[in-house]
């Protein structure tokens, strides 16, 4: 997976490659799709929504820019799969998921891989964590036309949020770095995510 589907297309970063060779992913999909673990896709994990593909979470990654020493807010924990890449990569991860059958899972597989320290709240992930913010890093795993102003507002000055931008016709990976003279942007690769519930 770290070879074909991420080195190969370009992602260089080695703390990347690293955590992505780490966290088994078979731990956050479910029992019976326990082969297709590794495949170059999204996969269901129940309730309608989906584990991204390994190559969108490193993508991901990659634009957070992330040293291990920073506060990081991620919205839609899903499986906690990106979660858990994240803590490795991080001090400290905050995950917020709406449906709470899924949060409890991902805890459970946080847990089992070693990535207990990460903080699942079930919750509406638009409006961030407030108590915990600022946030040097906040990865949005859910597609929406506007990004949350409570996200933006609980990014750090120079911190990074990297969210896919648009509805179910298409959408792209976007990344705001908040500057002390507003949200600088850039576009990046086309996506596919399922709806940040709200909007
Ligand atoms: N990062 C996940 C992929 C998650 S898919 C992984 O690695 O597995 C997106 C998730 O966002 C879904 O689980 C969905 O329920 C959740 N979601 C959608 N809208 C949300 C909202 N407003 N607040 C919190 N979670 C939301």
């Amino acid at each position: 997976m770290v070879e074909r589907q991420l080195r190969d297309r370009g992602i260089r970063d080695e703390r990347v490659l690293e955590a992505m060779a780490t966290v088994p992913r078979e731990a956050f999909v479910p029992a019976a799709l326990g082969a297709q673990a590794y495949d170059d896709a999204a996969l269901s994990i129940g309730e309608q929504q989906t584990i991204s593909q390994p190559y969108i979470v490193a993508a991901m990654c990659v634009e957070l820019q992330l040293t291990g020493a920073e506060r990081v807010l991620d919205v839609g924990t899903g499986s906690g799969y990106a979660a858990a890449v994240l803590d490795d990569l991080a001090a400290r991860v905050v995950s917020i998921e709406r449906i709470p059958t899924l949060a409890a899972r991902a805890r459970e597989a946080l847990a089992a891989t070693g990535h207990e320290s990460v903080e699942v709240r079930v919750g509406d992930g638009r409006l961030g964590a407030p108590d915990v913010a600022p946030f040097e890093a906040i990865a949005v795993a859910a597609a929406t036309e506007r990004i949350p102003v409570a996200l933006y507002e609980q990014l750090a000055t120079g911190g990074r949020l990297v969210a896919p931008r648009g509805g179910s016709m298409g959408q792209r990976l976007v990344v705001i770095v908040k500057t002390a003279n507003g949200p600088r942007e850039t576009v990046g690769l086309g996506c596919r995510f399922v709806p940040l519930v709200g909007d």
